[in-house]
């Protein structure tokens, strides 16, 4: 061991007590990491610097073994060994659809598992990732509203879905390198759109973007993560000022009463309360257009005055509608609509100046497509009556 060299001292200097075992690097953010490496024995004045450097092996270079972080000294890379762990969920099974949409099943702490989604395209690489084990909403055509909500997923076990879909692309580039200079990112955009309510599960979910989000994290542009919502008001205006990526409202019906029925949520933030804050949100997160996600499901939401009403009141805020063919799943109480009748209706909002791409179901060969995920180990149908019972309305 050398004295001269600056980071052998840093292990000599007198940690502050940890807790008991290792800690995961994975998911803290740049304060809480600091933090713990302070404890350890690293000196504050180089806390930052030792944040960025383990940040860029951990989220830029995929390294999990501190013995490979050739930047740091051999001592100090020993004592991080000794207090620390890099630990992402573990996939259990993955399938690969025909038409290359990847699934992954993935274990987390508990023995509970979550589903992942990756859906390749000509020009970009999507993610779909979960926040929660189930859901505690209980929107009547969403398979995940089956599942009562087991828990909140970790800012790690977040973050970790994606760092598994690199180590499952092999996309990782050589240390010292930056993905772009080799190749496109096969990986290049997120969306929480797996299980879960994102934002009932608020502070992991924002510790984990802010990584994705970070240069010298995972390194993606905000616009290129989108968070997905039922509706969940108070939290959206957190998002737009904690988060501000793009965000995608979970819309499917233009009358309260259907959307009652549709997402329950809309019990406790109605279409007018959804709306106002909706209005708020592009200016405060100086984000683009909102996406309305609306499913097309048979004879409920599916007709040219649905349509027209929609388009009225969305009135004023920039935004997208991104019509989803209702994908069916065992038991499902709905149909899709016709080609015929999702081609009406978007063509009724695009004479109204928006946009209305009809999403290409993906993966449904594999269960993978949005709303049909749910953990196999989970997958005993429970009654909405003993859901509801288990979970309160509503939340
Ligand atoms: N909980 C969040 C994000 C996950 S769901 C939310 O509700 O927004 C992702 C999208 O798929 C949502 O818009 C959801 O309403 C939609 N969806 C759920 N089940 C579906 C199904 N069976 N067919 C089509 N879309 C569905
Ligand atoms: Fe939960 Fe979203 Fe499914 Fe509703 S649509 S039950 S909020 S995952």
């Amino acid at each position: 061991m050398s004295a001269t060299a600056p980071i052998t001292q840093d292990v000599m200097t007198i940690p502050r007590k940890l807790p008991d075992g290792p800690i995961n690097l994975v998911g803290l953010t740049r304060a809480a990491m600091r933090d713990v490496l302070i404890a350890q024995g690293t000196p504050e004045k180089q806390a930052n610097m030792r944040v960025g450097q383990i940040w860029q092996w951990i989220y830029q270079w995929g390294v999990r073994d501190f013995a490979e972080m050739t930047n740091l000294a051999k001592p100090y890379r020993a004592s991080l060994a000794e207090n620390f762990v890099i630990e992402i969920p573990e996939v259990v099974s993955k399938q690969v659809s025909e038409d290359g949409t990847r699934k992954y099943l993935v274990r987390i702490a508990g023995g509970h598992e979550v589903e992942v989604v990756y859906i390749p395209e000509e020009s970009r690489g999507t993610l779909c990732i979960s926040s929660q084990v189930g859901c505690t909403l209980t929107c009547s055509f969403c398979h995940t509203g089956t599942q009562k909500l087991v828990r909140n997923l970790t800012a790690a076990e977040i973050v970790g879905q994606v760092m598994m879909a690199r180590d499952d692309l092999g996309e990782w580039p050589v240390p010292g390198t930056r993905t772009e200079e080799s190749h496109a990112r096969l990986l290049s955009n997120i969306v929480l759109m797996g299980m879960g309510e994102p934002l009932y599960n608020f502070e992991n979910v924002r510790d984990a973007m802010k990584i994705a989000m970070d240069p010298e994290g995972i390194s993606l542009s905000r616009r290129r993560i989108t968070l997905s919502t039922s509706g969940v008001v108070p939290e959206i205006a957190r998002t737009a000022e904690e988060i501000g990526c793009l965000l995608a409202v979970s819309f499917h019906a233009t009358t309260d009463e259907v959307r009652n029925t549709l997402v329950p949520v809309n019990k406790r933030w109605n279409i007018e309360t959804l709306l106002d804050v909706l209005r708020t949100y592009p200016k405060v997160a100086n984000s683009e257009r909102i996406t309305f996600e609306y499913a097309m499901l048979k004879g409920i939401n599916d007709s040219d005055e649905d349509a027209r009403r929609l388009v009225k009141l969305i009135e004023g805020i920039p935004a997208k509608i991104n019509l989803i063919p209702f994908n069916e799943w065992p038991g499902a109480p709905y149909e899709r609509s016709s080609g015929n009748r999702i081609h009406a209706f978007a063509k009724i909002v695009l004479n109204a100046g928006y946009a209305s791409p009809v999403r290409r179901p993906r993966g449904e060969d594999i269960m993978a497509a949005c709303g049909q995920l749910k953990s196999a180990t989970e997958r005993a149908r429970k009654s909405r009556r003993q859901i509801e019972a288990e979970t309160g309305s509503g939340r």
